[in-house]
């Protein structure tokens, strides 16, 4: 009989996680997960916990889903994996098809990888081949935003900026321009989203006229920057930077790898600017949570420029093993068809009503500098001093502590940071919303004064 710690232990003597400092599990064990069900986590003794951040931002209509299991089990007796190069199958051929009609106008083409980040370094790839294969080869580097996040890999690492992750590997990272961004938290009191939204957006403008003859491409998270301590801007940056990238010849890559499939209250985040970028990067909810699986769709601009006869030798020469996969496909048209049958943006402005009134409380708490939500993303930013915003020091891991307060009581949250961020399944109920501010409440107390 597995228990909580059998499994535990045995963990511990072979696995190394993500994105964790492994000497912390000898004072804060890891959770043991034997099953899931809904927005539930449960553990070998029946102890239960309320996934309110989606296991890591994946999950959109709950963990075994009946629709996605079925869809499932029936392809896994049909067809799991078959080599992509020179072999097709009906899920892949479904999902693009499905992918570019959902899409903005002028995404024509789908390019399967099978993560995040292998999908940034597609469309970074793409881009500058483009370029290269189109008269251009000096346009050889990338714009990307103060605070950003594409990723881990080397490439989609260099076009991001969150410094915890990418200080130590700099000497190893392709060099980019990277612009201050329009990141709403330090707007002048007063000034409205859009207003210093618009206003920072001239710096964009800067550089793109300075440096247009050199760069293939501007990357940017449309409308919240969710591993930047989900930090968030107004729509209005996205046109003003749409126009600039065709003023100035340069392609839009929008990573809506995070922001995709319904989470800022429009399917995609591009739909409330009303853009659509030369390339557009889908991972996470594409598959419902379930399997990994990534997208890059693009415009047929782009792929005309790869499409001639072999031996000009212009191809896209790049693969995963398995790129396309059934399964992964199958499980994203499955997560699809919810979106069809059901009333999922509809519901989910009800649902964002009822995160706004979970989370309105904590702008009056002494440690809150702010509360700010998009959509089904709601953060609040946890400081030392309210008034002067000056932050807690990182080493006091004041948002790790209410992480461990949380998982005592039953619920997942997990700060980046000292920003506590609320970012559930769409299958939440009300009270089970109230459980977590409540124990986010509770939790922030406990770490603010401990
Ligand atoms: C998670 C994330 C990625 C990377 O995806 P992985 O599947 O974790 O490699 C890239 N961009 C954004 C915006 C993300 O949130």
């Amino acid at each position: 009989m597995m228990t909580n710690h059998s499994l535990t232990s045995r963990d511990r003597a072979v696995l190394w996680h993500p994105c964790t400092q492994m000497k912390d599990h000898e004072t804060f064990p890891i959770i043991p997960i034997k099953k899931a069900q809904g927005v539930w986590l449960e553990d070998f003794e029946g102890r239960r916990y309320l996934d309110a951040i989606s296991s890591w931002w994946v999950n959109l209509f709950g963990h075994a889903h009946p629709a996605i299991n079925a869809a499932l089990k029936d392809q896994l007796d049909t067809l799991e994996q078959v080599i992509f190069a020179g072999f097709t199958h009906e899920p892949a051929v479904n999902l693009a098809e499905r992918l570019l009609s959902l899409t903005p106008a002028g995404l024509s083409r789908c390019f399967f990888a099978d993560n995040g980040s292998a999908a940034v370094e597609v469309a970074l790839k793409m881009s500058f081949h483009y370029w290269k294969n189109t008269g251009q080869p000096q346009k050889t580097r990338f714009i990307t935003l103060e605070n950003s996040y594409h990723g881990e890999t080397l490439g989609a690492l260099a076009v991001g900026d969150v410094a915890l992750y990418k200080d130590t590997y700099s000497p190893l990272l392709m060099e980019v321009l990277t612009v201050p961004g329009p990141d709403c938290y330090f707007r002048e009191p007063g000034e409205s989203w859009a207003d210093y939204s618009t206003r920072r957006f001239a710096l964009m403008e800067q550089t793109l006229e300075a440096h247009a003859n050199s760069v293939c491409a501007v990357i940017i998270e449309p409308l919240v920057q969710c591993a930047g301590y989900m930090r968030m801007y107004d729509p209005v940056y996205l046109s003003l930077l749409r126009a600039a990238c065709d003023k100035y010849q340069v392609h839009l890559i929008a990573d809506e790898i995070a922001v995709g499939f319904g989470r800022t209250g429009t399917l995609f985040a591009c739909e409330q600017a009303a853009v659509s970028p030369d390339f557009m990067c889908l991972s996470k909810g594409l598959t419902g949570g379930y399997l990994p699986l990534s997208a890059v769709l693009t415009t047929d601009k782009v792929y005309q420029a790869f499409y001639d006869d072999y031996h000009k030798l212009t191809a896209f020469l790049h693969s995963h093993s398995y790129t396309g996969n059934a399964l992964a496909c199958r499980a994203g048209l499955a997560t699809l068809d919810i979106f069809q049958q059901q009333p999922i943006l509809e519901n989910n402005q009800q649902l964002a009503r009822l995160m706004a009134i979970a989370a309105a409380r904590f702008i009056e708490h002494p440690h809150v500098a702010e509360v700010r939500q998009t959509g089904l993303i709601v953060a609040i930013e946890l400081v030392k001093n309210k008034r002067s915003r000056e932050p807690f020091p990182w080493q006091e891991r004041r948002g790790l502590k209410v992480y461990q307060y949380a998982l005592a009581k039953g619920v997942l949250l997990r700060p980046l940071g000292n920003v506590i961020y609320f970012m559930p399944p769409y299958v939440i109920t009300a009270e089970e919303l109230s459980v977590i501010a409540t124990v986010a409440w509770d939790g922030i107390e406990w770490a603010v004064n401990g």
